[in-house]
Parts: structure tokens; sequence; C-alpha cells
């Protein structure tokens, strides 16, 4: 018997890993050593967030270049086209591919309210994130990955709408998708239903976020229209009172997720890493997908 891996530990899949750009007050070296951490479990890219949580615009293709110089991964830029006209969306991605960049992750972006407010398009801009990809689509090549919502954005007309605007986004050019997070699997398997019906034959990346603190937690997916299935708040009562507890029910929550994922088909995982390697790492590590555990296994 092979004894050094559990055979039912599913082969490294693509991994990738997301980044949003060091706050002004946060110490740089501590985020290039996350980074450094991450980049040992060999992802197929990093990408680095646009604007998100008020952060700056300025920094994301400055970071997403220097992670390609300093470790030789391809990184992706966000890009959001809220708030924003043609002009200045076409200016930032003639930058980003100035400096090396080949991966644009495109997204409408929220208002400035938050995900909760109404959205409206800017004068001049990309109403959609349809038409930002179409955008970049005929400037550059740029590989482009769009957002899709296993339980259905929140300012869908319905579920059938959103599938639709998925699939209008593939076509428009891009090749790839990554989900919203989402710890209700059946929803996930019910949206896996919907893309197929609908001819989405892309990559779909499911994004996975490692629970920090379930109180944050609760309030970001209420924000994102996902929803916390009853069985898990139960079990993270007053987790956040006990940190050590709440490490390990966040590793093995994700674990749990990335095993039905794989067993639902899908074969590219990607982490809101929040800036923060050791989650992440035992994550990868107890399914199995690190370097080290499967050199060791082979
Ligand atoms: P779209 O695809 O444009 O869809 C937005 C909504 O509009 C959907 O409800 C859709 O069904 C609807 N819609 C589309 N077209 C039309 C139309 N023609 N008429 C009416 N309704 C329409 N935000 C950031 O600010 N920065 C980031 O870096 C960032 N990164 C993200 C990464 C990932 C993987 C994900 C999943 C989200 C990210 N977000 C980020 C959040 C994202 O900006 C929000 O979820 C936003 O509300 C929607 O963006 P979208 O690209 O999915 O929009």
């Amino acid at each position: 018997a092979d004894f050094r891996r559990r055979p039912d530990r599913p082969a490294a899949p693509r991994l990738s890993f997301e980044f949003f750009p060091p706050k002004p007050d946060q110490p740089v070296a501590a985020f290039w050593r996350t980074v450094a951490d991450l980049a040992a479990l060999d992802p197929q890219f990093c990408s680095v967030t646009f604007g998100a949580g008020g952060s700056t615009r300025r920094a994301t293709g400055t970071i997403a270049a220097e992670i390609q110089d300093r470790h030789g991964l391809p990184a992706a830029a966000h890009l959001t086209c809220v708030d924003a006209t043609r002009a200045e969306i076409d200016a930032i991605a003639s930058g980003y591919w100035q400096t090396g960049i080949r991966h644009i992750v495109a997204l409408r972006g929220d208002p400035r309210g938050g995900a909760g407010g109404a959205y409206s398009p800017a004068r001049d801009g990309y109403a959609y994130a349809d038409a930002l990809v179409a955008g970049l689509a005929r400037r550059h090549a740029f590989e482009i990955s769009v957002a899709a919502y296993p339980e259905t954005h929140p300012q869908a007309a319905s579920a059938a709408a959103d599938t639709d605007n998925l699939k209008r986004k593939i076509d428009n050019g891009a090749s790839r998708a990554i989900t919203q997070f989402c710890f209700d699997m059946a929803a996930f398997e019910r949206f896996l239903d919907r893309a197929a019906r609908a001819g989405v034959a892309v990559p779909i990346a499911a994004g996975i976020l490692p629970i920090v603190n379930f109180a944050r937690l609760e309030s970001f997916a209420a924000a994102c229209g996902a929803h916390l299935p009853a069985d898990l708040r139960r079990a993270a009562a007053g987790i956040d009172d006990e940190p050590l507890r709440r490490h390990r029910f966040a590793v093995d929550l994700a674990i749990a997720q990335c095993d039905a994922l794989y067993r639902l088909g899908i074969r590219d995982f990607h982490f809101y890493t929040l800036n923060r390697a050791e989650l992440v790492k035992e994550i990868c590590d107890g399914m199995g997908w690190s370097p080290l555990v499967q050199r060791a296994a082979n």
C-alpha cells in the first residue's frame, strides 16, 4: 500500500492566488514574504485586485509586474470599468501591456457605496464587464478571465440572465471564469449545470475563501449574495473567540470544499488569500497539492 499519499486525494490541479496591493500602512516586506511562500506552491498564476475594499488602483499593475519579475510567475492584473471612461480604462490596459502583463481579470466593479449600492454605467464608459472584455480583446492579445456567480450576482435579473451574461463575456473574448466564493455545494453544482447548458466551455476556477474571521465573512457574504448554510453557521458559532479552533475549522472546511468541488469536475482553484499565506498553504498541503507532497508521493 502507498502510505505516503491518501488515495482519495486528487492529483494537483491548477492553482491561482489572489492578492490585494498592500495598504500604505502595511509592511511591504511582509507582503512579499507572503507572495514568496505561496509562489513555492507553483501556481498557474497570481492575480492582483484593483480598487477592491478602497485600495489604491495605481498599485495593481506595478505589483503584478513585480510578481512576474521576482518569481517568473505569470501575474494577472484585475481591472474594473466602474466610474471610468473608456479612454481611461484603455490607457490603464495599455500600461499593463507595456509592463509585460498579459492577463487581465476583467470586472465591472461595484459602485462607490459598496456592493449593495445602485450601479449606473459611467458616461463614455464600458457599461458592464462584457463590453469591457470586448474592448480589451480588440486592443491587445490579453488572456482574459471574468467573474462568475454560483449563487447568482445580487443585481442579476435572474439566474438565467446571469448565466447568459457569463456566456456573453466568454463570447467576447474571455477564456476563464473565476467564481465568487460559495459555501453551498448544491448551489455550485446547479450553477455548473446552468453554465454547461448555456454552452460555457472554458475552465471554471472555483474561488476559495479561507475563513480568517467568521463575523467579517458573514457581513461580506451578505453584501455579495453568498449564503452561508445553516450547518456552517452552527459549526462556526462562537469560533471567533477561539483562534486555534477557528484556524483548524477554516483549514478543514476549505479542504472539504476542495474535495467536493474536485468531485464536481473542478480542476482550477483560485484562492482569495487576503494576503495571508498560512491558511492557503495548509489547505493545499492537506489536499496533497504542494510540490513537496507531490514529489514525495511520486
Ligand atoms: P458584470 O459581469 O458586468 O455583471 C454585473 C451585474 O450586471 C450582474 O448582475 C449581471 O447579470 C448584470 N448585467 C450584465 N450585463 C447587463 C446588462 N447589459 N444590463 C443589465 N444587467 C446586466 N471588484 C473590484 O472592485 N476589484 C477587483 O479586483 C475585483 N476582483 C474580483 C475578482 C473575482 C474573481 C470576483 C468574482 C469578483 C471581483 N470583484 C472585484 C467584485 C466585482 O467587481 C463585483 O462582483 C461586481 O458587482 C460585478 O462585477 P462583474 O465583472 O461580475 O460584472
